[in-house]
């Protein structure tokens, strides 16, 4: 049997392992953490593949066949599975911390639990990703940009991505510091 036959299957359930991650706050040192699925469903031909490889291990469902992602921390026979990405906005997955090291089953809180918030006034903005919070530093900064006379005609584009309480004068300014700050940026290179 040519051992690279079930190659694509397995560069699938490395990506699972990264897709969708969360940008979450570590609860043992609070630097910038990854929450991560616990779990990959495969289906249909691809999980007879995976079913029929010895080297891909999963667990037979009704339905298909599931890739435990990080079994050194949570197995599909945990009950607490059942919990997993819930609509209830309860989702139980993994964190993972690089600065300490820190590796474990999660509930995650949300947004309580998600690095990138933050609060100016009453009025919360939330990102979920790195990639999402330099997104929105990056509108802010198109906002102040823009003479404010003019503001109000961004109006409808910046509504539409964050909450327009900021917009405002004396909002402005303390949410792009806050939110460099966050991102290890100062506002100024961003
Ligand atoms: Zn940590």
């Amino acid at each position: 049997m040519d051992p690279d036959r079930n190659q694509d299957l397995r560069d699938r359930i490395d990506a699972l392992r990264t897709e969708g991650v969360l940008a979450a706050a570590c609860p043992t040192c609070g630097a910038e953490a990854s929450f991560h699925r616990a779990f990959g469903w495969l289906t249909g031909k691809e999980a007879e593949r995976a079913k029929a490889d010895p080297e891909i291990l999963g667990v037979p469902v009704r339905d298909g066949y599931v890739i435990e992602l990080f079994p050194e921390v949570f197995l599909w026979s945990d009950p607490e599975r059942a919990e997993v990405q819930g609509n209830t906005g309860n989702r139980v997955g993994v964190l993972h911390c690089d600065a300490c090291g820190h590796h474990a089953k999660h509930h995650l809180t949300w947004p309580d639990d998600l690095y990138f918030r933050l609060r100016v006034g009453d009025t919360e903005l939330v990102s979920y990703t790195r990639e999402h919070a330099e997104d929105n530093l990056s509108l802010l900064l198109q906002v102040r940009a823009v003479p404010r006379i003019l503001r109000p005609f961004l109006r409808d584009e910046v509504e539409m991505r964050m909450p327009p309480a900021l917009m405002k004068d004396g909002m402005l300014e303390p949410t792009i510091e806050a939110l460099a700050k966050l991102l290890g940026v100062s506002p100024e290179d961003a």
